[in-house]
């Protein structure tokens, strides 16, 4: 009645396997045998596949900017930003 949960979260063991298993699908980094099996998984799983598309899209926009001009002025300023983000207090 006063559950609040529009947007349930993925507490399948098999859904959080194949996400963690995404990042490295993603660089490249399985085996055909695992790339099956996550393949398998985004056949059925929505959400999942959801977030693959996302993951994917990222990747891709990130390393065709990556292969533009990003300048090392600016490479240095995130780091530092982010450096300072987390060693903010
Ligand atoms: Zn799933």
């Amino acid at each position: 009645m006063d559950q609040q949960d529009p947007q349930p979260e993925q507490d399948e063991p098999e859904c959080q396997q194949a996400l963690d298993t995404l990042y490295h699908f993603l660089d490249g980094e399985l085996t055909d045998d695992r790339r099956r099996l996550i393949q398998h998984h985004l056949d059925e799983c929505s959400s999942c596949l959801e977030a693959y598309d996302f993951e994917a899209e990222l990747k891709v926009v990130i390393s065709r900017r990556c292969r533009d001009v990003v300048p090392d002025s600016l490479r240095t300023r995130v780091a530092q930003a982010l450096a300072d983000a987390s060693g903010a207090v």
